[in-house]
This record gives C-alpha cells, structure tokens and sequence, in this order.
C-alpha cells in the first residue's frame, strides 16, 4: 500500500482525529462455546412476536420502507403519551445520536459530557469538526456542579446517558432538574435513555420523556437493542420539540430504517410482559451477582452500583489481579466480557447480565480467577 500523498484525497482532520469505535467482542478463538456478556444484549433472544413480524415484512422487500416510520411511531406515541409529530426513528439510537451534533454543532464548538461517558459521543462531536469535552464525575456518577462549571460559550450541547453506559450509573432526578435548570436555552440537553425500561417505576428516576415533552431544549433518546432484544435490528427513536426533530429528519436518510426493523419493533413494543420479565430477571441476577462478588473487594475489586444491564467493576491499578488479566481469564472460561481500555479505564471490566446460569458461571470464573491470581 502506498502512503498518502498530496495529490490523494484528503481526510477531513476532526475525521481523522476520531477514535474508532470498538465493539464488544462476539466469537472466541478456536470456536469454543461463550457466553457473550459484552455488549449488554437481552440474554433471551428477541421477543417471538417480533422475530415472526419481521419474517412477515421479509416478504415485501422488494418495496421500500415508510421513510416515515408512521407506524413505529404511532405505537410509541400510543404507549408513552406522546405527540407523534415530536418523534423520529433511527436505524439505532446510535444514528440518531450522530445527528444531533450534525444539526446542533459545528467546528469549534463543544459538546460537553461527564467523564467516562458512551463511546458514541466523541465521536458524534468530532465528525463534524465539534471538540467534545469531559466534565469529571464522581466515582463515576455524572457530577452536575463539575457539568456546569465547564460550560462555555462555546458549549452547544450536553449528552449525558441515565444510566450510563459504560459505569451503570445513574443520576437521581432532582439533579437532572438542576442540571437543565441550571444550562442555558440555547445548549441543547439529550437525555439517552437506553436502558430507562430497566428503571421503571423508579421514582427517583427521571426517564427523561417529561422533560423532553415540556422542555424546549431537551432530547430523549431510546433503543430497542438492550431490553426489547432486538440489537441486530437497529431501531432506536427519539423525542423532543418540534424544530429539533424537524432538524434532525432534514438530516436522516430517506429510509433509514428496514421495514423488518420497524415491523419488529412495533411487535416487541406490544409484547409488555417480555420486557417485564426482562427487567424482573435483570434486576434480580444483577443484585445476586453484586452480592456474590462483594467479597473480592479484599483484593480491591469493587462492583460499582449498577441500574442497567450490566455491572462495571474497577480492578487493582497493579499487581496479579487485574481487569486485564480478568478479561482473559473469564474468556478461557468462555465468557466474553468487556475490558474497557478502549475507553481509557484500563482498570474496569464491564460484564452484562445475562442468564441465571451465564451469570452463575461468570461471578464463579471471576471469583477463581481473583483467588488463583491473588495467591499465585
Ligand atoms: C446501547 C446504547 C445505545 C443504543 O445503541 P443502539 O444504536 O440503539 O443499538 C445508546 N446509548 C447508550 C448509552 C447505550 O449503551
């Protein structure tokens, strides 16, 4: 391969200066067989009624999709209290989370987040020439004063993830409220709620849909990938007022989402008792697998409180038991985890609830793994 020269086309430097993103690991080597706990799917599948609506809509391929999504929309409208006209669909949250600063941003401007935020952000700031900028947290939980303290004039944006991802931490909804009390009109505040479903009826919980529905500055996004089990499907949607999703469908291509996709989708929001009995068993191997692992805070691993899918533990910076020697150890016992160097925490390991027995087997590898290392 030939290195560029001046003559060939030029990356655009904010491209250039992106960190790709790195998906949680799928296969093992060698094919052995693996429980994977790495990118906070439901352990269960996707919701039958939503795999046969999807087959269904297999068989107008040949047509293309509502560019509209009406129907996925209409059915959220119907289910949350919302106005239709306020919602859009992506194909993921993801692409919906792209788009904001592509309508909201431009070079040189800044999209603040706390530390340790979604991996998506930076990336969403810098493809359009935006300087995403860290607050720091507190152990971990997004710290508003530390938020508002780093606005700027520059400052466009303010994505924060409740519960966040990777940490699991949540912000308790009074603080959301200070924190959009506190931000001026003008700064755009996206609440990213994928993983809301598995806080409902938290009253200490600000779903971020109420704000997003009185606030003239506020974004809510949501997934069907984490408790509605459709990951491969990519549907994400978003709410907020009117000129925001106005401005964001000006930018989405035409038929950005499959008709499967929002066939699937609209299914698997019907199916209320999957995803209640997804949070119900979330909840419970959650709590069991932080109370199974409370014991390896002798060897300074520590659980941080998770309200998602997942636990984020935080190793010893040093010494035999490490997150990165975890990370190997739990894949030799076929369990992918994910070991969050990607995302600068060198020292953390982010492991999904899955099954009763993937969790089992992961809290018992872990827990052999931290007495081998540790009296080696
Ligand atoms: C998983 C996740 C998403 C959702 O991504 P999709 O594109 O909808 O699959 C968004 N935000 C956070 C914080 C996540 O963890």
């Amino acid at each position: 391969m030939r290195s560029a020269t001046p003559a060939a086309p030029r990356v655009n430097p904010w491209v250039d200066a992106i960190h790709a993103y790195v998906p949680g690991k799928s296969a093992m080597p060698g094919g052995k067989p693996i429980a994977k706990l790495s990118s906070n799917e439901n352990p269960f599948g996707p919701p039958p009624a939503a795999v046969e609506a999807m087959a269904r809509a297999g068989a107008n391929a040949h047509r293309y999709p509502d560019g509209s999504s009406a129907k996925l929309r209409e059915a959220l409208a119907a289910k949350y209290a919302l106005e239709f006209d306020r919602l859009i669909c992506g194909a993921g949250s993801d692409e919906l989370l792209q788009f904001v600063p592509t309508c909201f941003a431009g070079p040189g401007d800044e999209v603040l987040m706390p530390a340790h935020a979604f991996a998506v952000y930076p990336i969403a700031a810098r493809r359009v020439g935006a300087v995403p900028v860290e607050a720091p947290d507190r152990d971990y939980v997004a710290d508003v004063d530390a938020l508002l303290a780093a606005v700027t004039p520059r400052t466009r944006i303010v994505m924060l993830a409740d519960p966040n991802n990777p940490t699991g931490t949540v912000l308790a909804k009074g603080e959301v409220a200070r924190l959009h009390a506190a931000l001026r009109p003008d700064i755009l505040l996206v609440l990213d709620g994928a993983y809301a479903e598995y806080l409902d009826g938290d009253a200490d919980y600000a779903d971020g849909l109420a704000l997003a529905h009185t606030a003239p500055n506020v974004l809510a996004t949501r997934t069907f990938s984490k408790i509605h089990g459709l990951a491969a499907a990519r549907v994400g949607w978003a709410y907020g007022p009117a000129h925001v999703i106005t401005a964001m469908d000006k930018v989405r291509g035409p038929f950005n989402l499959t008709t499967p996709a929002s066939e699937g989708a609209v299914a698997a929001l019907a199916d209320d008792g999957y995803a209640e009995r997804a949070r119900v068993h979330n909840t419970r191997w959650r709590e069991w697998l932080a109370t199974d692992t409370a014991g390896l805070a002798n060897h300074g691993v520590r659980a941080i409180p998770s309200a998602a899918n997942f636990i984020m533990f935080e190793f010893p910076e040093a010494g035999p038991v490490t997150a990165e020697a975890a990370f190997h150890a739990l894949m030799a016992a076929g369990y992918i985890t994910r070991w969050l160097v990607a995302q600068n925490m060198p020292r953390c390991l982010r492991i999904s609830i899955g099954t009763e027995e993937e969790t089992r087997g992961v809290a018992a590898a872990l827990r052999a793994f931290v007495e081998r290392a540790a009296t080696a």
